[in-house]
């Protein structure tokens, strides 16, 4: 049988196609390069894309952090900041914002997500205490680990499969953080949930996951902070795939969600739609004392903390704007069309698509690569000398060593993450992404050594970390 060719001229009634909720008002040029001039800047670099000028990359995956295109709105509300050193009108209004959305009386701001982490944690971790949540970032472990606590993974099983398709891949396993619980409730100062949980794929936790962390803290008198970076996110998947949320606004759901916490660190770079800036909000007030002792020494006074105003009224609207579903469709539909681009052409990543960015798994990809040599970080130098697209490792190196052994921790995945800024790349350039991705990907075979460590950080030190080819 011939294949039947479908006439489009004769469907009466075609539903539209799908664009998105904005159109655009200012442009930013990028530019391409030669490969020649992209092998002289690695070099140059170290082989780590962190060190290349961002003026060195044609399409920059590297993070979806900071790294978002305003709105309008956002923009005049910047115009009507108020600079005022204490009790600036800017940030009433940003913390009105905050406490309508998630319920949160007390707002410390800060001025990026590790920032609120070091705050709230120097009042809350000491030496020996154990943070259990899923898959804690890398800042969020960082912060954990200098001050000579351990942070216990407890992500389900299933998110360490990447070919699996499980609709809140990010979510706790509640028998291991009770396993946790049980043996050293006394050690354990909170419990940390990440929504979406980064580390594990942009990949969202589901509320019923969130109310059974909340059931069990509640039976061990455990507080819980959500690491919230990416909170609305989560939010839109609890409304598309979670049993009876369909109906529900995002607005509602991210309030809900934030019934089950007690406290908040948050990167508002992310969900906030800003480029700079950050949170702690908390139901209770010890908290919000403890963090007013760090906040003034490490960050500024309470009603700035590292903000400008102009920051702050920008944050108000960004975080109004990204709970409204709208917005959050169009950002999730251009990482699901990347997505289905990849699937075309065969390459494995972090199914399903998280809800910022696609994350390649190089284990399957560049199979001859041995770990020690780092296969994540080879394909991401890969993809960057084939088309100038920046990714960012996120497994072994990011992985640090063992605080107390110090191995190179091979454990965990070793992934690719292609992050999506927020309204700033069109599917044209999805499209260039993907086909750079094809042609790394058809000559994978004959891809059999990675990179060595020159120079290493004793902590996060993927940023600053020197690399070069390896060789015998
Ligand atoms: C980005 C991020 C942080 C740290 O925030 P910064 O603003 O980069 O300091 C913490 N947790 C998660 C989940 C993040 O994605």
């Amino acid at each position: 049988m011939p294949p039947v060719i479908i006439n489009l001229k004769t469907i009466p009634n075609m539903e539209l196609p799908f664009a998105e909720s904005w159109r655009i008002k200012m442009i930013e040029p990028i530019r391409k390069s030669t490969r020649e001039e992209r092998e002289q800047w690695l070099r140059e670099a170290d082989y780590n894309v962190f060190q290349l000028k961002a003026e060195q990359v044609y399409i920059d995956l590297l993070t979806d952090s900071g790294t978002g295109a305003m709105s309008d709105r956002q923009w005049s509300a910047m115009m009507v900041g108020d600079e005022s050193y204490a009790g600036a009108k800017s940030f009433f209004h940003m913390k009105d914002m905050i406490s309508s959305l998630t319920g949160f009386g007390y707002v410390v701001p800060t001025h990026q997500g590790r920032a609120a982490e070091n705050v709230l944690f120097s009042a809350l971790v000491k030496e020996g205490d154990i943070v259990p949540g899923n898959s804690h970032f890398d800042t969020t472990k960082g912060h954990i680990e200098s001050r000579h606590a351990f942070a216990v993974d407890c992500t389900i099983d299933e998110a360490r499969d990447t070919a699996l398709e499980h609709p809140f891949k990010g979510s706790v396993d509640i028998a291991k953080l009770e396993a946790v619980l049980e043996k050293d409730a006394a050690r354990v100062p909170f419990i940390i949930v990440t929504v979406t949980n980064n580390t594990a794929g942009g990949q969202p936790v589901s509320m019923e996951n969130l109310r059974q962390v909340r059931r069990l803290a509640d039976r061990y008198g455990k507080r819980v902070v959500f690491d919230s970076a990416r909170f609305a996110e989560n939010a839109y998947f609890i409304k598309t795939r979670e049993e009876g949320y369909a109906g529900h606004t995002i607005k509602e759901i991210v309030r809900e969600m934030f019934s089950l916490a007690d406290a908040m660190t948050m990167s508002a770079k992310k969900d906030g739609l800003v480029n700079m800036g950050g949170f702690i909000a908390t139901r209770h007030q010890d908290w919000f004392e403890g963090a007013k002792r760090f906040v003034i020494p490490f960050e500024g006074y309470l009603t700035y903390g590292g903000m400008n105003g102009r920051d702050m009224e920008a944050l108000a609207v960004g975080l109004d704007e990204n709970t409204e579903f709208d917005n959050l469709e169009t950002r999730i539909h251009q990482v699901q069309y990347l997505a289905a681009r990849l699937d075309e052409f065969g390459i494995p990543y972090q199914r399903p698509a998280g809800g910022h960015a696609i994350f390649i798994d190089a284990s399957k990809v560049l199979t001859k690569v041995p770990k020690e040599e780092f296969p994540a970080q080879t394909l991401t130098v890969e993809l960057y000398r084939e088309a100038g697209i920046r990714g960012c490792e996120i497994g072994y190196i990011l992985a640090d060593r063992d605080p107390v052994t110090r191995e190179n921790r091979f454990g965990g995945l070793d992934l690719m993450r292609l992050a999506i800024p927020r309204r700033t790349y069109t599917d044209n350039h999805m499209d260039v992404i993907a086909v750079a991705l094809k042609n790394v990907y058809d000559r994978r075979e004959s891809i059999t050594r990675g990179v060595k460590i020159i120079w290493e950080a004793p902590l996060m030190r993927h940023f600053t970390v020197k690399l070069a080819p390896a060789c015998d």
